[in-house]
């Protein structure tokens, strides 16, 4: 069985987790997102593809969902004293990574390929590709101005309302032909619970990409973020606003209702099932907060069941 997951950070990390521990490893790659990555300290910074890397080769601070466990801040403490900004926070570990990438595209080797070489370090066993090797950069618009996408993230805490959203490069972004195949060769498609504007949207944003799904003869399920109308976490019902969407499974199968068959809704949201289903959708309604990796190949394996029974 030929699977293709769809993922941003957190979230997806945790879908791709529960994919790596299922019967279904095998066949399953993963498209992750690069519209969040971002130059500090003249290092380039992959935050998305680096919290799935890590997740996968269990390198990951579980406490916080994203960085190195076992990290220390040496370099970041010396170039705050430097009088540099500090607000991204790079470990020492970690930014052993940005180093490395930084380095290898300096000489003209791709982004899919330096995530090939990081995931092999890491014995990360489930291929982890880039839906475009160009540069693109979520922007975010709140009432004080642009900013990059982890100045409103990180220094802002997301606490500023969001106007708009603009994907910057998007439009001379192509797909990778690895992403492109991937998605033509599945059976099935599954949308990780990831921020459906600022992770999934920028996927599939890359013009090919949506077409290439749009196209594609695979079952595609989409997993809710949403738990009781609220996210567990981030800005995701800010942008979903800012994109006129309502803040519930409503909202987010409009984001994917070009091409989706399924969406997996919590419990809590299972009032929605009956509209959603009168949209022609099939739903799953389980519940779908994963904390440990039982919670994520129990719910990733139910999905995956799922589709293959409504195919
Ligand atoms: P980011 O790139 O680190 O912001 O992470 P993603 O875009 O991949 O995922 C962010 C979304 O994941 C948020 O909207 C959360 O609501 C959602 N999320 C996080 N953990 C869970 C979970 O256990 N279950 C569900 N259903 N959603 C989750
Ligand atoms: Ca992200």
């Amino acid at each position: 069985l030929n699977i293709t997951l769809l993922a941003g950070g957190v979230g997806g990390a945790k879908a791709a987790e529960g994919l790596a521990a299922s019967h279904y490893a095998k066949g399953t790659k993963i498209i992750g997102n690069i519209a969040d990555d971002d130059e500090f300290h003249g290092l380039w910074v992959s935050p998305d593809i680096d919290t799935l890397m890590y997740s996968l080769g269990d390198q990951i601070d579980r406490q916080q969902g994203w960085g190195r466990k076992n990290e220390t801040y040496q370099v970041l403490k010396e170039l705050a004293a430097l009088g540099q900004d500090t607000w991204m926070t790079l470990g020492d570990l970690d930014l052993a990574t940005h180093i490395y990438r930084t380095h290898l595209k300096k000489q003209g080797v791709s982004a899919s390929e330096i995530t090939r070489r990081l995931s092999k370090r890491h014995d990360v066993s489930v291929p982890i590709l880039l839906p475009t090797d160009d540069v693109v950069q979520t922007r975010v618009k709140t009432p004080q101005g642009w900013m990059s996408f982890q100045q409103y993230f990180v220094r802002e805490h997301c606490q500023a309302d969001v106007v708009e959203i603009e994907y910057k490069g998007i439009e001379e972004a192509t797909a990778t032909s690895e992403a492109l195949e991937q998605i033509a060769n599945s059976q099935l498609i599954v949308i990780a619970p990831s921020n459906p504007i600022v992770s999934i949207g920028a996927i599939l944003a890359v013009p090919e990409i949506q077409a290439a799904i749009e196209k594609s003869q695979a079952y595609v399920i989409a997993i809710s973020p949403l738990i009781g109308g609220k996210t567990v976490k981030g800005p995701a019902d800010k942008m979903l606003e800012a994109a006129g969407k309502s803040i519930d499974s409503k909202g987010i199968y409009q984001c994917y209702s070009r091409f989706l068959n399924a969406l997996v809704i919590d419990g809590a949201d299972g009032q929605d099932a009956l509209w959603l289903e009168d949209q022609g959708l099939d739903v799953l309604v389980t519940p779908t907060l994963m904390n440990t990796t039982q919670e994520k190949t129990r719910l990733l394996t139910q999905v995956v069941e799922f589709a293959m029974s409504r195919q």
